[in-house]
């Protein structure tokens, strides 16, 4: 019998950096394929999984469009969406190759390497077990794949909004500058923004914040953390209202 999942639908928020080895950029096919590895296991339990992909690990438009007056700052952002078409391209076959069935879809027309997406026909290929990942941000420039996802969890009526990232959870302070920093199991949307903390980006975090979505930020990094997460194991932090 598949384990029982906390949640029915889930949308997966995988930033660029899960698909580079640490402090290296571009792809690396081996920390795509420890990843999938994560989300077969996930998509074995039944939950309905669409995953948003992020670009960093390429181009992100923000840093690129300072890089020369030549490019427009609009540019730089089409830029970053096509990056998270590139990670998304090399996810769906590490998944494919894993025996997990995928769609692509994407929110800039693509013919020939993705569906467009289309809310009803994702939540369709959801229903099917299939994993849908989602490429190229919201489609707009100036906002970050955060915002998309927060969007996406909404648009699909996903129960939680999960960010896995490389620090395992939200903390009082930087860890990483404060060794006494405190860990928080649960937090609420308010407090985060009172203490200025850095879980999503604010648009990401108004948005969930005003439709309840609730967030769980947690270490992918960690073999099958991102199963434990989805079978409500307490790690990392949870978000909401
Ligand atoms: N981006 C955008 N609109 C969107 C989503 C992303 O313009 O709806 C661009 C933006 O420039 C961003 C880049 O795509 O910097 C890559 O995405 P992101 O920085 O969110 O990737 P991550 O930090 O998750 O790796």
């Amino acid at each position: 019998d598949a384990p029982s999942t906390a949640f029915k639908r889930v949308v997966l928020k995988l930033s660029g950096e899960s698909f580079c080895r640490e402090r290296e950029g571009g792809i690396s096919m081996s920390e795509v394929t420890a990843i999938s590895r994560q989300i077969k296991a996930v998509a074995e339990t039944g939950v309905q999984l669409a995953i948003v992909v992020g670009g960093g690990n390429i181009l992100r438009g923000k840093q690129f469009s300072q890089v020369s007056a030549a490019i427009h700052a609009s540019t730089a952002h089409y830029m970053g969406m096509l990056a998270t078409v590139i990670n998304a391209l090399a996810l769906q076959d590490a998944l494919e190759n894993e025996g997990v069935s995928t769609r692509v879809q994407s929110a800039i027309r693509m013919e020939g390497v993705a569906e467009p997406f289309i809310r009803r026909r994702c939540i369709r290929h959801l229903e099917k077990g299939r994993v849908v990942i989602l490429a190229a941000g919201t489609g707009s420039p100036f906002v970050t794949t955060d915002t998309a996802a927060a969007l996406r969890a909404r648009e699909i009526g996903a129960d939680v909004l999960m960010k896995a990232t490389k620090v395992d959870g939200v903390y009082s302070e930087d860890p990483a500058k404060n060794p006494h920093a405190v860990r928080y199991s649960t937090i609420t949307f308010q407090d985060t923004l009172k203490q200025n903390l850095q879980v999503m980006d604010a648009t990401a975090i108004h948005h969930c914040m005003e439709h309840n979505i609730p967030i769980l930020v947690f270490d992918f990094g960690r073999d099958g953390n991102i199963l434990r997460a989805i079978q409500g194991e307490r790690i990392g932090t949870i978000v909401h209202n």
